[in-house]
């Protein structure tokens, strides 16, 4: 289902109706944010890919520029060098990522969908003079996985993996990721509280989208927290984003 372009689109449509992204009970909390400490400090690139994928009709799937922000601080914090990320849609998490490496900083970047990415994000991406750091692989991203987890050269080499495509996978992720990245390393996992629908009572009116993908996520976070080989940290951020340090 979630590799279904067709029905994506229906899904981004339907999710458009929910209006604004933030978690925060007050869009006038939120608004402040982003014109005090988030518009005034965008990087020009990813303010013009924000712009430019705002008039994509599935704009509601892009990261917002406050977990934008957050990112690319995170990177910096951590000096990430080598990184991934599963989901790329126009790439404007991916920019963010690219901007906080090194100058020979590396991300493997996925996506079923590469139009948009090459089309929209990367003339952008170019321009900034991070291309260069990005090895774009179109096609899910699962039998990329297996392939790295088969080399154990791989293991254990990644700083930094970005989850943000089909909710469905993330559990079939997270088995391979983990022995991708470095003890120490950080794991993102985005949209981990599903629009709000993780507390959504059972008789809640919920689009047909949201309520299907809402048992992945909330599946996810009870697997999250009972694994012992992370510590975790969820972040009401964007739609939700749970941060796992590997630790064994
Ligand atoms: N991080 C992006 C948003 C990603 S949206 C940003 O900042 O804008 C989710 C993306 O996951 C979509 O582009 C979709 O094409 C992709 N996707 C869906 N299923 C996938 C799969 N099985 N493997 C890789 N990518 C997938
Ligand atoms: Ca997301």
């Amino acid at each position: 289902m979630a590799e279904n372009v067709a029905s994506q689109e229906n899904q981004v449509s339907k999710h458009q109706e929910v209006g604004h992204k933030s978690l925060l009970q007050s869009d006038a909390l939120y608004q402040y944010i982003l014109e005090t400490s988030v518009y005034p400090r965008e990087p020009e690139p990813m303010k013009e890919l924000r712009e430019l994928t705002a008039k994509h009709p599935w704009n509601l799937m892009t990261t917002s520029a406050d977990e934008g922000q957050f990112l690319n601080m995170l990177l910096k914090l951590i000096n990430a060098k080598n990184t991934m990320e599963i989901g790329v849609y126009t790439g404007y998490s991916l920019l963010a990522t690219a901007l906080a490496l090194p100058r020979d900083g590396k991300i493997l970047a996925m996506d079923i969908n590469k139009e948009n990415y090459e089309e929209i994000g990367l003339p952008i991406i170019q321009k900034a003079g991070v291309a260069h750091k990005i090895d774009f692989r179109e096609g899910p991203a699962l039998p990329v996985l297996d392939l790295l987890v088969e080399d154990k050269n791989n293991h254990g080499t990644y700083d930094f993996i970005f989850v943000d495509a089909d909710k469905d996978n993330y559990i079939n992720y997270h088995k391979r990721i983990i022995e991708l990245v470095k003890v120490g390393g950080v794991i993102g996992y985005d949209n981990t509280l599903w629009n709000g629908s993780v507390v959504a009572p059972p008789d809640a009116p919920l689009r047909k989208y949201v309520r299907y993908y809402r048992d992945f996520v909330l599946e996810l976070n009870k697997a999250l927290a009972a694994d012992p080989r992370i510590e975790i940290c969820m972040l009401p951020v964007g739609d939700g984003i749970t941060l796992c340090r590997r630790i064994t």
